[in-house]
């Protein structure tokens, strides 16, 4: 939870949504299915809308 909203909302997808991984933080893509930086498939979705 380290980013300001107005970044979320920047980065957050037409429905809104940002994903991000559990295990280290980035921030996703919404086609990531795995973590690209840890290989973690521990992905968090918020709705930032
Ligand atoms: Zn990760």
């Amino acid at each position: 939870m380290s980013l300001p909203a107005v970044v979320r909302q920047w980065l957050a997808d037409e429905n809104g949504l940002i994903y991000e991984c559990r295990n280290c933080g980035t921030t996703l893509d919404p086609s990531d299915q795995i973590c690209p930086v840890c290989g973690s498939s521990q992905i968090v979705e918020f709705d930032v809308s």
